[in-house]
């Protein structure tokens, strides 16, 4: 079995655990306030697809209060990720961006910034600050593309098309800033192929992590109302683990795997019940991947 995740190329990276401190930034997304849409993606709920972050008036308080939550795990020498998660965190004028982003990255524990975005929300001037900031710490941009065919696109109500995406990790790319890539495993009306193939383009992407998420069902949302209607099965929990697996081993060996299931709100959680314990899904997961000899790369570019 191999795996190159996260928590391992941190270790490697700056010798000690590092931790995500999950903050609040930009509140709301082009696909939410009637920019490109107003219902926003199918799936998202409320809180933006982002449930955990810390609540303050501002980003030192903030910093603050997320330190306090993990406070009793970590260790003295610890190091911090500023995660700005939830809604579009570029979807404001750089000077808007500039005082959060360099707040955030302050503290001399903080080590790096993750910034989760959309790909039609990166103009000149946010690529100008994150490539700034990108030369005094580790930034990484996180894009929400989940499939790469366009009737699922369309269905989740994704807002923007495939050449946008591409254009976004151009720039990313020349720029030298690293892009983290996310996709949903479980869309209605995906089969296996549909599945993989998103792998495989994101695998040839140039992305340098990837995040893949469950289909989760969350009460409140759209796609709460087309489960109810009996247009969604949720995946069983063997399923999903054989599709992940096809998707990990078609990622190159060095890409880095920043997630391998869902972080869904359990308080508003419909479908997969089994995905609510997260420590249970964890092992079983490891013993599915042990037993089956997962290996990053194995099947990377069509081998
Ligand atoms: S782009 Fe993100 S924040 Fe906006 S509606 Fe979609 S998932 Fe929610």
């Amino acid at each position: 079995m191999y795996l190159h995740m996260l928590g391992e190329y941190l270790r490697c990276r700056y010798g000690c655990k590092v931790y995500k401190l999950a903050l609040q930034g930009v509140s709301t997304c082009p696909n939410r306030d009637g920019t490109v849409g107003s219902r926003g993606c199918i799936f998202c709920s409320d809180s933006g697809s982002g449930e955990f972050a810390a609540v303050g008036p501002d980003i030192p308080t903030q910093l603050a209060r997320a330190k306090e939550r993990v406070a009793a795990k970590v260790p003295p020498d610890a190091r911090y990720i500023a995660y700005f998660q939830s809604f579009t965190n570029t979807y404001a004028p750089a000077e808007r961006l500039e005082p959060l982003f360099t707040q955030a990255l302050a503290p001399e524990d903080v080590v790096a910034l993750s910034v989760a975005t959309r790909p039609d929300c990166l103009g000149e001037d946010v690529l100008d600050l994150l490539e700034g900031l990108n030369r005094r710490k580790e930034v990484w941009v996180e894009l929400g593309l989940q499939t790469i065919h366009p009737h699922t696109a369309q269905y989740i109500r994704r807002g923007y098309d495939l050449p946008v995406f591409e254009q976004a990790m151009e720039q990313l790319h020349r720029r030298g800033i690293a892009a983290v890539v996310h996709q949903i495993i479980g869309l209605p009306g995906e089969t296996e192929e549909m599945i993989w193939s998103t792998a495989d383009y994101i695998a040839r992407s140039g992305a340098w992590g990837v995040k893949f998420h469950l289909l989760h069902v969350l009460r409140d949302t759209d796609l709460a109302s087309e489960y109810a209607a009996g247009r969604v099965e949720p995946m069983t929990m063997e399923t999903y683990f054989a599709l992940l697996a096809g998707c990990v081993e078609r990622m190159p060996r060095e890409m880095v795997l920043h997630r391998l299931t869902g972080d869904g709100d359990k308080r508003t959680l419909l479908a997969p019940l089994w995905s609510a314990d997260k420590k249970k899904v964890l092992n079983a997961m490891h013993r599915y991947f042990r037993q089956q000899d997962v290996t990053q790369g194995r099947r990377y570019g069509g081998a």
